[in-house]
């Protein structure tokens, strides 16, 4: 155990700020402003990022995976989960980061200027950010993180590999921030019979155009945004599209407004060996491909922490905050766990903090504190019935986490606009799932917003 130890940093709070030397893995939007973050803070910083290039889930890639269910570990990677029609779900002035404004570019025709632009837009931006705070100078491509594990004085080793099976480096650094994202590692459900289903099965992990659902009957899992999204655009080609939800009735059974073939049911209750789905109301429907769109699973598979940290149904834990484990605080730490919240805001807050806690400068409660706290956060969660692969969805208090942590970092919180235009946005996408993106009444927001704005674009 003495290498888990956090004792390396369980010194007294000093007036020196401290400067650590940490690793950054993966050069998402949570790792480049973690890196940021870190930099103000006055630590030395490499970003570890496997793929070819920066931005994450935003770097659309057409290939999609050898298993298109995501279940043979030894299946070609395909990091992203971008399909070539996505637009945001959020409009950019809520979306960007609280201090480099995700505002349209003019003038440069590759630039998409919509409020809900394509997914290359926020790539661009993604990379704008990192050449104006230079970041993309410490961003090593091509070099996987394979390993991280305790070494001695509670620092850690990280072993990483170049592209191509080609080198193997051991370095040891202070602190490890994991920001290597969830949208990899599809997560299905369980349901009857699937193993001698003779269908097609994907997961919306490998989903990038409707072209291979022409004229098939589809059954959609899911009713989350991608879910939306994609049981529409592949309606316009598909014969029939039977969306398929755990959160509706058991009794549902609607035709969608304005289709002809597009369906809603309750949840699949079993399959069949003829081709044939029963759903929860006992109608069925004999299906050539079922479509999941039913989510991601968290995945660290280079973290060794001696089963201090797990991941069990979907809960990362312990964490103090979803950051910090509490026996390894602060030397490792995760940005970007919650879910259902504004992710770029939020990743600021959490690196802010972290990079404040790792330089002396905020002070974390004691282990034991910590601990606590996780115990009580987890036992509300059952008192209150929530599931515990729902442990990291902050939904019901996401503006108040947001806020708790802008408070330890002693900085302004969410901004009264960006609050209303987030919970305006997402009320809209379930009100008119076709024209949420481009029909929205939230002018005086917008101005408000810009206004703001104002305070980092001149
Ligand atoms: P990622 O962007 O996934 O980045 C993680 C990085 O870590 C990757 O570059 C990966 O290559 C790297 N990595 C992983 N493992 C290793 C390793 N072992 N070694 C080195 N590098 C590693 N959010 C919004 O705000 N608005 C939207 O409209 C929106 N739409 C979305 C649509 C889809 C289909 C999906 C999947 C997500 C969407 N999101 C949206 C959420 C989006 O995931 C977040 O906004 C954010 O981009 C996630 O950033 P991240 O840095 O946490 O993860």
């Amino acid at each position: 155990m003495s290498g888990y130890s956090n004792s390396f940093f369980h010194k007294p709070q000093s007036h020196h700020l401290a400067s650590r030397h940490v690793a950054v893995i993966g050069a998402g939007a949570a790792g480049l402003v973690a890196a940021r973050e870190l930099r103000r803070e006055g630590h030395k910083v490499i970003v570890f990022e496997r793929g070819d290039q920066l931005g994450g889930t935003w770097v659309y890639n057409p290939n999609v995976e050898s298993d298109p269910i995501g279940v043979n570990p030894n299946r070609t990677l395909v990091h992203s989960s971008m399909y070539e029609s996505l637009r945001t779900n959020l409009p950019r002035e809520a979306m960007g980061f609280r201090d480099y404004p995700f505002v349209a570019k003019k003038g440069d025709e590759e630039r998409d200027p919509r409020r809900f632009p394509v997914h290359r837009e926020v790539l661009m931006y993604l990379k704008d950010f990192a050449g104006e705070f230079g970041i993309s100078e410490i961003v090593r491509l091509e070099t996987e993180v394979v390993l991280v594990d305790a070494a001695a004085g509670g620092k850690w080793k990280v072993k990483s590999r170049s592209k191509g099976g080609g080198d193997v480096e051991d370095e040891i650094y202070d602190a490890v921030v994991v920001c290597c994202g969830h949208h990899t590692e599809p997560r299905l459900p369980q349901i009857q019979g699937i193993n001698t289903w003779k269908g097609k099965q994907i997961h919306s992990h490998n989903y990038r155009t409707p072209a291979p659902f022409q004229n098939q009957i589809v059954v959609l899992i899911g009713s989350a945004t991608s879910a939306i999204d994609i049981s529409r655009e592949i309606a316009r080609i598909a014969k029939e599209v039977h969306i398929a939800s755990r959160s509706l009735p058991d009794e549902t059974n609607e035709k969608q407004p304005g289709y002809d073939n597009l369906w809603l049911h309750s949840m699949i209750k079993g399959v069949h060996e003829d081709g044939s789905l029963v759903f929860r109301d006992g109608s069925f429907v004999v299906a050539d491909i079922i479509l999941y769109c039913t989510g991601y699973k968290y995945h660290f598979p280079f973290l060794k922490t001696n089963d201090i940290v797990t991941v069990d149904d979907n809960c990362v834990g312990p964490l103090y905050k979803h950051i910090f484990p509490p026996a390894l605080a602060p030397s490792l730490s995760f940005v970007g766990l919650p879910w259902m919240i504004a992710p770029f805001p939020m990743f600021e807050f959490q690196s802010k903090w972290i990079a404040g806690i790792l330089s002396n400068r905020i002070a974390l409660p004691s282990q034991e504190e910590m601990m606590e706290d996780v115990k009580a956060f987890h036992s509300s969660l059952e008192t209150l019935g929530i599931p515990k692969h729902y442990t990291h969805n902050v939904f019901g208090y996401k503006l108040g986490y947001d806020e708790w942590l802008a408070a330890q970092c002693g900085c302004p919180g969410f901004e009264e606009w960006r609050k209303q235009m987030y919970v305006a946005a997402l009320e809209n996408l379930h009100k008119q799932p076709e024209t949420y993106r481009d029909e929205l009444e939230d002018h005086h927001l917008v101005l408000q917003a810009h206004q703001d704005f104002t305070n980092y674009t001149v």
